[in-house]
This record gives C-alpha cells, structure tokens and sequence, in this order.
C-alpha cells in the first residue's frame, strides 16, 4: 500500500473536483491519504467524511499567519480539543517546524511557533516534530 503522507486537499483548488482526485490516487494504489491543514478555514474540510481513506492534522503555518485572524491559535487549540478523540485526527500540524525559510529563524518567528507549539499539549498521541 502506498500512503501520500502529505496531501493537501484541504486546500479550495480541490473544491471543484477533491473526490475525483482521491478516487485517482486509490486506483494507482494509495490507500492512506495524510491531509495536514494549514489554516483553521480548511479543518473542517481536512476532516471530511467522503476523505475517510484519509487522516488528517490540524495546524497553522507560519505562511499564512499573517492573513490569519487573531484568534487562530485559540481556533486551533479548540479544534484540537474537540476532536482529540477523532481516530483519524493524528498530528498537530502543518505548523513550519522545517524552517525552510530563513526569517523563521529570526526570534520573533521562533515565539510565534513555540506558541503553535503550544496547542500540541492537547492531549497524548500528538506531537510536533
Ligand atoms: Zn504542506
């Protein structure tokens, strides 16, 4: 079985046509789809129903904080906390803990992800790498 451990079809580009391209990847042999979201407008659709040959994570990445609203770490820690018990819920994230981008390793960037950080807490079975 193959498993795309990074897919990201939360993401509105798939609104048009998420189920086909899932249907896709199962018949070239995927059987596990990893969908780890990247803003809390996409955590409802990480977790779809017809996405149940998949698992998802929840997180913000840091290339969108700025356009996220204030309360996005809270929506976050909600969201984690409402369906911690969600078998396919399996991971915090995306939260940028690579840094492939320079200015993440700035001090300032370096607060706002121990922030992120912060929500993986939430309970076992979570972590951030
Ligand atoms: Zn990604």
């Amino acid at each position: 079985m193959w498993i795309d451990s990074h897919c990201h079809l939360d993401a509105p580009e798939f609104d048009a046509d998420r189920a086909e391209v899932i249907a896709r990847a199962r018949a070239a042999g995927v059987g596990l789809l990893v969908i780890p979201s990247v803003t809390p407008a996409t955590f409802a659709t990480a977790r779809e129903p017809q996405q149940c040959n998949g698992v998802y994570a929840l997180g913000i990445h840091p290339l969108y904080v700025d356009a996220m609203p204030m309360d996005a770490v809270a929506q976050l820690a909600d969201a984690l906390q409402r369906w911690h018990d969600d078998p396919r819920l399996v991971a915090v994230g995306e939260i940028g803990m690579d840094g492939f981008v320079p200015q993440w390793q700035d001090p300032g960037h370096r607060a706002a992800r121990k922030h992120l950080r912060r929500p993986a807490g939430a309970g076992p079975g979570m972590a951030c790498p």
